[in-house]
């Protein structure tokens, strides 16, 4: 899970030549936002155009999100 400009994305999943490709877990919903992100942690891409707005997540301390 990333969470980018408090936007949550799923990981969809690897990208050929390296890093992980996300989504906005409401694609079913017509949101077309996504991004990938390189192995050290660079953000390559990124849609960040939602056709909604953010969900709202908790991250707690320990790295897991709850979903308010
Ligand atoms: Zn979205």
């Amino acid at each position: 899970m990333l969470l980018l400009n408090e936007y949550v994305y799923s990981k969809i999943g690897n990208r050929a030549g390296g890093g992980t490709r996300y989504r906005c877990p409401n694609v079913n919903k017509g949101c077309k936002a996504r991004a990938i992100v390189l192995d050290d942690g660079v953000i390559l891409a990124a849609n960040n155009e939602h056709n909604h707005e953010p969900l709202k997540y908790l991250k707690t301390n320990n790295g897991l999100y709850f979903r308010l």
